[in-house]
């Protein structure tokens, strides 16, 4: 694979530590609240990615953290935490809220097929792993202890700046957050590892430390827990394009230090996806979630759809004409597959394996999603069987994550449910334009009516009015239309 490295600022060939395994570490979510579409578009890029390993034949071991300590308001260790934040304002504890918000985020990285990471660490789990970094850190001179906090002395590095060749000054983060610079840090850019004084008080969760007691500061999570899961050689960190700088630069300066040989030698950044009216933003409460796009009557998987026709290093803007026209095609698609008719021939293996070879060489080009769909329409296309197709198509998904066969059976499945009503009398007319999804609704509760089944037909229509679907009952069938 051909792989752009942000830390290299290139597109090289993707190498691991240990050939053919790939150690893998995503910056997961701080759970003060819902993530939102912009944040599981980093999510969905790096399961795409994670997937087309598992694809080309290598082992992944894929490692995420949730943040639920540690991670204030401003990049710059200033302000509060967030998760302190998060708790007041639902008049919760930290841990009621980090709970729900991880159960909610991992909901929806379901509805977007995006595979749970083989380790889940909570940051508040590893305590132990950052004070045995920190104490080193202290021996050795890399970390000092002022004004209560445990502060990374940055002036200790040759490099410390390693994704951006830019004036250091410019990239201060109390400057470039807009606040108030801490006196007690030697370097403008020296952060904190470990907090006992603040400052606000009541920080909910404390732990004793050889620096008395206090918590984590939010880069340091990062660092332990893939240590802890990814061994001391970790092959690619992975996050949105914001984590890069100070997040990822200080995670390489801790890491580094503390091993004292090169910890992580690829990083992946996905771009940021925005609305037209600018960035989205967890913080001031006003953003898109995959429960949003649900109300609207849409699949997540049309979500998903709409970002893999971009690349991950694009930044992308959100309409809600734009995630029409990826459904429309994601249905199109769909159709097509379902009309390809699984008992059609035998699988030709060379063909599946030449198909999947063209696959791997494709998207492996940093990750072309893109080309990965256009291929599935050269599949459709090509001159073999159906059966062959198919295999090659489910193969190809197992990449994308679009549900393509399921979706196909499901449609085969409704045709044959409307082909057998339609054969008693009874046809649905939609006002509105066809709908698939709420068509199999209709038949299930005109399948429900029939069998006498009348709780289940008043719960369906119920289900449908929470669509907005208005339904009527006409002789020989029912009209819908939507509110
Ligand atoms: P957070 O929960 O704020 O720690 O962010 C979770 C992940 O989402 C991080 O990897 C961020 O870099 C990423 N992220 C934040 N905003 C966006 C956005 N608008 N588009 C894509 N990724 C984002
Ligand atoms: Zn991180």
């Amino acid at each position: 694979m051909y792989l752009y490295n942000s830390a290299t600022r290139r597109k090289a060939e993707f190498t691991t530590h240990t050939p053919g395994h790939v150690e893998m570490y995503t910056c997961g979510p701080t759970v003060y609240h819902f993530a939102h579409i912009g944040n599981l578009r980093s999510y969905l890029c790096e399961d795409v990615l994670e997937k087309y390993f598992r694809y080309a034949g290598y082992s992944v071991n894929r490692v995420m953290n949730i943040t639920d300590v540690g991670h204030l308001t401003s990049d710059a260790d200033a302000g509060e935490d967030k998760m302190l934040k998060g708790a007041r304002r639902e008049h919760k504890s930290v841990m009621e809220i980090a709970r729900f918000y991880t159960d909610r985020f991992f909901d929806d990285c379901r509805k977007l097929n995006i595979r749970r990471p083989d380790t889940v660490q909570p940051a508040t789990g590893c305590v132990d792993e950052y004070i045995k970094i920190i104490s080193r850190l202290m021996e050795t001179g890399y970390a000092y202890f002022a004004g209560g906090n445990v502060y990374f002395d940055t002036s200790r590095l040759p490099r410390y700046y390693v994704f951006n060749a830019h004036d250091k000054d410019a990239l201060a983060v109390g400057v470039r957050d807009g606040v108030e610079a801490d006196a007690n840090k030697r370097n403008s850019n020296d952060f904190v590892l470990w907090f006992t004084k603040s400052k606000f008080e009541d920080q909910a969760l404390k732990w004793d430390s050889p620096w008395g007691t206090g918590y984590p500061g939010w880069h340091i999570e990062c660092s332990g827990i893939s240590l802890k899961y990814n061994g001391e050689y970790l092959d690619l960190h992975c996050g949105g394009v914001d984590n890069a700088f100070p997040h990822h630069t200080n995670e390489i300066a801790q890491s580094e230090s503390y091993l004292g040989h090169p910890w992580c030698p690829w990083w992946f950044h996905v771009a940021h996806l925005n609305t037209a009216s600018g960035k989205m933003s967890k913080s001031d409460g006003e953003f898109l979630t995959v429960s949003l796009l649900e109300e609207r009557g849409y699949d997540p998987l049309d979500y998903r759809f709409f970002c893999l026709q971009s690349h991950y290093r694009k930044m992308l803007v959100f309409t809600w004409e734009n995630l029409d026209n990826a459904r429309g095609a994601y249905r199109k698609l769909v159709k097509r597959i379902a009309a390809l008719n699984p008992a059609d021939g035998a699988v030709e293996e060379d063909v599946l394996r030449t198909f999947r070879e063209k696959f791997v060489g494709v998207v492996g080009n940093d990750l072309n999603t893109a080309s990965g769909l256009s291929m599935l329409y050269d599949v459709l296309k090509a001159g073999t069987n159906d059966a062959t197709k198919l295999a090659v198509l489910g193969g190809y998904d197992e990449v994308l994550g679009l549900s393509l066969l399921d979706k196909a059976e499901a449609v085969r499945e409704q045709e044959r449910r409307s082909a057998s009503a339609s054969h008693e009398g009874y046809t649905i007319t939609g006002e509105s334009g066809p709908d698939p999804e709420v068509e199999a609704l209709i038949l299930s509760r005109y399948e429900a009516k029939k069998a006498k089944n009348f709780a289940e037909a008043d719960r369906i229509r119920d289900a449908l009015r929470a669509r907005g679907v208005e339904l009527t009952d006409v002789p020989g069938g029912a009209v819908w239309k939507r509110a």
